[in-house]
């Protein structure tokens, strides 16, 4: 036997979201309360045949936080979307503005990381933010343009920091803490945004 209801929750979602909002309960033979998120932004309970609306009420307010978190990375996903395309012109200026803000933070960073460094050339690439080579000789996506200057300095100060080791053992990354202490959170925003900057890149 299976007997819906539904129960309005008992907080605002937020922008894009009709207010109230009325989630379904579907009752059922199990025996504890469970929430789901449905791809398309709505709310599903399961739970026990006898569970009063009030107590499902309350468990959706327990809940709050999870479901204002959930609801708000689809919303900002929905709202990304497909990445506009950067044009052929749009990139010619970020590889000239890189050919000057690269270096120049090669340049503040090669003393504190202790190496020298050979050649370094701007690229425009879909696949990676920078590279060493076992000469010395670094390359820099010019799309770390448009990234934060923090983050352009991690990159910079790890391909730097390749100089030292050619891996990413933990030899590695103890030289770029030492250099970049915030490398974690720069690792982070690449995570993060790495990806979509990358689909921006035109070809
Ligand atoms: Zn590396």
């Amino acid at each position: 036997m299976m007997y819906s209801s539904h129960v309005r929750l008992p907080f605002s979602p937020g922008d894009g979201y009709p207010d109230p909002v009325w989630v379904p309960v579907i009752r059922s033979a199990r025996k504890t309360l469970a929430l789901t998120l449905k791809p398309d932004g709505t709310l599903l309970v399961r739970g026990p045949l006898r569970i009063p609306d009030a107590e499902v009420t309350a468990f959706l307010a327990q809940k709050e936080s999870w479901i204002q978190s959930h609801l708000a990375k689809q919303r900002d996903a929905a709202e990304a979307g497909e990445p506009e395309r950067l044009t052929r012109e749009e990139i010619d200026a970020l590889i000239r503005g890189a050919r000057t803000d690269l270096p120049a933070r090669v340049i503040r960073f090669g003393p504190a990381v202790g190496v020298s460094w050979g050649r370094i050339t701007i690229r425009n690439q879909r696949t990676r933010w920078g590279s060493c080579s076992a000469a010395g000789n670094l390359s820099f996506n010019c799309l770390l343009m448009l990234a934060p200057p923090e983050a352009r300095d991690y990159v910079v100060i790890h391909e730097l920091c390749h100089r030292l080791e050619m891996n990413h053992s933990a030899r590695f990354w103890a030289h770029v803490a030492r250099v970049c202490p915030d490398y974690q959170a720069q690792k982070k925003w690449f995570r993060e945004h790495g990806p979509a900057l990358m689909k921006r890149m035109f070809g």
